[in-house]
């Protein structure tokens, strides 16, 4: 049974390349927060180090994982599955460890509807500009030009279900935006005052989207 000496859930999504992995690896540097590690059918990234960032898997034993009913969610995105195993995340908690979860808003919305006892704080991501997403993708991905066209695509899509996440931050300076999710989630946690403001993200989704 949860207690309330548990850890937290806290969720970042966004459109891809808007910053949610730099600020989940910034925000794990906090003591007592851990990042959940999704398992993947997609390839490694160079820079990416397996068992660290993902569990890089085939799509044979990510059936397997589905099958054994293992996953707390999964989801398959941009042609790819990617999922979160349940015991490594329950075990966490019950130690009181916090849980930081880089996922999407399939993911998300699976967690939520499961309402588990658990406290869970949801932020979604939004880049300052398109053209800001643009550069960073292709700062990225640099090698790869079809998958940059294809997430600026599905960003159009992505960015509408910003309306479902407790809090929606704008990564425009790295550090800013660091500071505004842990004070958030400090207010969350203590009960204490929220500086939030729904009439300005509200402008800057609209600013997005047309
Ligand atoms: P996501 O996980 O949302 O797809 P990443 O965290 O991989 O996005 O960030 C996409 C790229 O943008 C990375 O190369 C990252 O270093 C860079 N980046 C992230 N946040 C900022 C920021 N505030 N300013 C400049 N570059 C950033
Ligand atoms: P990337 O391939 O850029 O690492 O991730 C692509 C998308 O998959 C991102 O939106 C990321 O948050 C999401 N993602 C990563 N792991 C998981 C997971 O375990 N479950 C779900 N639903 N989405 C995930």
């Amino acid at each position: 049974m949860p207690t309330p000496n548990d850890g937290i859930m806290v969720i970042l999504s966004s459109p891809s390349g808007a910053g949610k992995t730099t600020l989940v690896n910034l925000l794990s540097k906090q003591d007592n927060f851990k990042i959940s590690i999704s398992h993947t059918t997609r390839q490694p990234r160079p820079n990416e180090t397996p068992d660290k960032d993902y569990y890089f898997v085939n799509d044979q034993e990510f059936k397997r994982l589905i099958q054994n009913q293992e996953f707390l969610e999964y989801a398959k995105v941009f042609n790819n599955f990617y999922g979160t195993t349940r015991t490594p995340v329950i075990e966490k908690l019950n130690k009181g460890q916090n849980i930081l979860f880089d996922i999407d808003w399939q993911g998300a919305d699976q967690i939520k509807n499961k309402n588990l006892d658990y406290k869970l704080i949801t932020f979604f991501i939004l880049p300052p500009s398109k053209e800001i997403l643009f550069e960073r993708l292709s700062n990225r991905d640099m090698k790869d030009k079809l998958i940059v066209e294809e997430r600026m695509k599905q960003f159009e899509r992505d960015v509408l279900h910003w309306i479902n996440y407790d809090y929606v931050v704008i990564n425009d300076d790295l550090q800013d935006c660091y500071k505004k999710i842990h004070n958030l989630i400090k207010a969350e946690v203590n009960d204490g005052s929220k500086d939030y403001d729904l009439e300005y993200i509200r402008n800057h989704i609209e600013k997005l989207t047309i």
